[in-house]
């Protein structure tokens, strides 16, 4: 199978879909890797390492002609699509949920969409689990980043000086990000607090050394793990105990996501009014809009004193090893298409049918 990596297109997008250790190995498997000039480069994979691994390099232009398959990290550009041949698959973060556009773009031009946000996440299917990967680099960079902007130091020191009482943050989310955020920050000495609506969560944070914060608010959990979105109601209830436990905190990481919905509104802005300044969100929901009323995405902002943290895409910050477990992930997926090599789509299994979002016979 010929697979074809082009450099990503979006400007803040520092990771590549195959790094050169996976190349190695799908190269051994029977898969023929063409890549873009300079596509790991940002990432730290220059090009001589992916010829030592096995691949091969081509201009822009030339690099889709005979590739049955192309390997992204985000959705292709319409320039890349048109130059696809119906029935190519391609691989990819095709948001599938929120890009009604570009998920029937891909249908136009005829070719096999395969979503890893729509990889049913399964036992079976956990080695491609790259929402579960990217997360985990998220909720790590997370607090990384608010470690860097609060004026404080996350753990508790005993000096000549005195001593110093370490960092309170809390976590609001706690899926794969948000356990992340709080293993790095107890790593980092603060004491971590954490909040989710489902309840299953609460043995899984006070196993990582966190408290589980009640907030009176208990959601739904769907068959499929996520949390569904809260009433009105809830939400309204959740916001006014938030205000009133918010004070306690120096640094606030929230994650909490409903799939395909705007990210809740938990921290309204009367709630950072109450922070001490100096205090740090960091939301990384901004990308859907983010948890925090005040947040921009992409953009860092204060108000009385606190910061609130909107970066967007952190794991393309942590690229070098963002990727690594990307490429794990599509490698994984990818051997599950085409276990010999050869592409073999079993309509049947739940992974390929569950991941496929667009396919040729589904064009208008
Ligand atoms: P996500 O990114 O969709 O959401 C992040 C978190 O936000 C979730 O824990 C969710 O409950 C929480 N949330 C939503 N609304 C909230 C609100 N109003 N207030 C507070 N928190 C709110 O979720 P995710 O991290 O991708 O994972 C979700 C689930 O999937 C988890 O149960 C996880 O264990 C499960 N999962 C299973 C597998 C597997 O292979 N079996 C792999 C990965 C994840």
């Amino acid at each position: 199978m010929r697979l074809a990596v082009p450099r990503e297109a979006a400007p803040d997008e520092r990771r590549v879909a195959l790094v050169p250790e996976t190349v190695a190995k799908l190269a051994a498997g029977g898969f023929e890797i063409r890549m873009e000039h300079r596509a790991g480069e940002a990432a730290g994979f220059p090009d001589a390492s992916y010829t030592d691994a096995g691949a091969t390099f081509e201009q822009a232009e030339a690099l889709f002609s005979g590739a049955e398959a192309v390997v992204h990290v985000g959705r292709p550009s319409d320039a890349e699509i048109s130059r696809l041949a119906p029935g190519t698959v391609v691989v990819g973060f095709l948001q599938p949920l929120t890009d009604a556009q570009g998920i029937a773009r891909l249908r136009e031009q005829g070719v096999l969409g395969f979503a890893l946000e729509s990889i049913p996440r399964i036992t079976r299917a956990q080695p491609m689990d790259a929402l579960s990967s990217q997360a985990t680099v998220a909720g790590y960079k997370a607090v990384i980043l608010a470690a860097d902007r609060v004026p404080r130091l996350f753990p508790m020191l005993m000096t000549a000086a005195g001593t110093i009482a370490p960092v309170r943050a809390l976590v609001i989310g706690a899926g794969v990000a948000g356990l992340q955020a709080i293993a790095t920050a107890r790593r980092l000495g603060a004491i971590v607090s954490a909040f989710d609506v489902r309840p299953a969560v609460q043995e899984q944070v006070e196993s990582l050394g966190a408290a589980f914060l009640d907030l009176g608010v208990r959601g739904e959990e769907t068959a499929g793990g996520y949390a569904q979105e809260l009433t009105p109601e809830q939400q309204a209830q959740q916001q006014a105990a938030l205000e009133e436990r918010i004070p306690d905190f120096d640094v606030v990481i929230t994650t909490a996501a409903v799939p395909g919905r705007p990210a809740p509104k938990l921290i309204p802005t009367s709630a950072v009014e109450r922070m001490r300044p100096g205090s740090v969100i960091v939301d990384v929901a901004a990308e859907t809009g983010g948890n925090c009323e005040l947040t921009r995405p992409g953009e860092v902002v204060e108000h009385g004193g606190v910061t609130v943290i909107g970066t967007t895409n952190l794991p393309s910050l942590m690229a070098h090893h963002a990727s690594q477990l990307y490429s794990r992930n599509v490698a994984s997926l990818l051997q599950h298409l085409a276990p010999e090599g050869t592409l073999a789509l079993d309509w049947e299994d739940e992974i390929t049918a569950g991941a496929c979002v667009t396919r040729p016979e589904m064009a208008p």
